[in-house]
């Protein structure tokens, strides 16, 4: 099947009682056994459920993986690969740029119990190389990169982690397995915010894991029951309902994302266009090599103040300002206030993340509305001030 139809048709047969042909919500807690432990394959929701089943087939097929659990957040996905693999006195490497909340639960969740974050730069591969030794238990990527979208070669890092026993984990949710598919990049685990483009429409949270090896798997299934952090499975429907219209989604949100990077690369209020999609952009020619397309996030510095930028943010028609990406509404964000706000100011100088830094997730509206609406907010800036002026007035 091609990802088109796996949406469509993978682990989504007509319901065998009446036709129906979209999978019914299966809202319930138990299941009436046939004797004393014996059941039709479900006993309670926590543990399994059939609507949240076929969620889990379709979410594994369309990583051309075998096994996927899913959960009630991305940051409970996250923490099921954490605490099945990242123990006390083993450590995981992370580069600079990696999601706001997943640095969060590092340094004040597992790192107070002993275990070792190292943070280096992924695009330095010798640098990665000389900090992944044998006490790495995880090595762990997004690509593209939240909020910059820098590109990572994942095969180059895989090949480097698995010569030194560890695994590897990507962060799917910004490329979708419709243009990346880690497992054949050497992934070991993927996971996902599923909250974003995998339900596409801004109106669940949610989380995936996906592997494709039973052994390496099976301790992450296994707390996805034990620890609880399961999605309740009206949730797992409306993300099935989502999914079915995935490529046509990623296509508006791809060729979006393309119209906007152009016009912004072309306005004098902006200072520097972060999208792959160019050929200025330092990752464009590993996202060539390891993605059939380049996404459907930009983001950009905007040159002007961080007041200004602030004001751009609010200002927009269509361009919704909030937090989250991926979703068929366009949003708007200021990660130094927002999405990254739980990074220490010093840290975020250090990574690059500056204040007037704004990123962009284009909806599925008409690319031509898209860019007017940005347009016409820049425009509204006025022109920059020059540098005598914004000394006098203190900027
Ligand atoms: C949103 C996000 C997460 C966290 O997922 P939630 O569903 O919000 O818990 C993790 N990684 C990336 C790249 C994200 O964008």
């Amino acid at each position: 099947m091609d990802f088109a139809t796996k949406t469509i048709h993978a682990g989504q047969p007509s319901e065998p009682q009446t036709g129906a042909v979209v999978s019914p919500i299966f809202q319930t807690t138990t299941y009436q056994q046939i004797g004393p432990g014996e059941h039709r394959g479900f006993d309670y929701t926590r543990t399994s459920n059939p609507t949240r089943k076929r969620l889990e087939v379709v979410l594994a097929e369309l990583e051309g993986a075998s096994h996927a659990a899913v959960f009630g957040s991305g940051l409970a996905a996250e923490n099921a690969i954490l605490t099945a693999y990242l123990k006390p006195g083993t450590e995981i490497v992370v580069p600079g740029d990696v999601y706001g909340g997943t640095f969060r639960m590092l340094h004040k969740v597992f790192e107070p119990n002993g275990c070792i974050i190292t943070r280096v730069d992924f695009s330095d591969l010798a640098a990665v190389q000389r900090v992944v030794t044998s006490r790495t238990k995880i090595v762990w990527l997004e690509s593209p990169t939240n909020p910059r979208l820098l590109v990572y070669d994942i095969a180059a890092i895989s090949r480097i982690a698995h010569a030194a026993g560890a695994l590897v984990v990507v962060d799917n949710t910004f490329a979708t397995p419709y243009f990346q598919q880690p497992f054949a990049l050497g992934a070991d685990l993927v996971v996902h915010s599923v909250t974003k483009y995998l339900a596409g429409h801004s109106d669940l949270v949610q989380g995936a894991v996906i592997g494709n090896d039973a052994a390496i798997f099976e301790p992450v299934g296994f707390l996805q029951n034990a620890l609880g952090g399961v999605p309740g499975p009206f949730d797992c429907w409306l993300t099935l309902r989502g999914l079915k219209t995935m490529e046509l989604r990623m296509l508006r949100h791809a060729e979006n994302a393309t119209a906007v990077a152009e016009a912004l690369t072309k306005h004098s209020r902006v200072r520097r266009v972060y999208f792959p999609g160019l050929p200025s952009h330092p990752g464009h020619d590993i996202a060539r090599r390891q993605m059939t397309g380049f996404g459907g996030m930009v983001s950009f510095e905007l040159d002007g103040t961080p007041e200004e930028a602030a004001a751009f943010t609010s200002s927009l028609k269509y361009f919704a300002l909030g937090e989250s990406l991926g979703g068929v509404r366009a949003l708007v964000c200021l990660p130094c206030k927002m999405t990254h706000a739980s990074i220490p100011a010093a840290t975020r100088a250090e990574l690059g993340l500056s204040d007037t830094l704004i990123r962009l997730s284009p909806g599925c509206e008409s690319p031509r509305d898209l860019v007017a609406d940005l347009v016409e907010g820049l425009d509204r800036l006025g022109a920059r001030a020059n540098k005598a002026e914004r000394e006098s007035v203190g900027v």
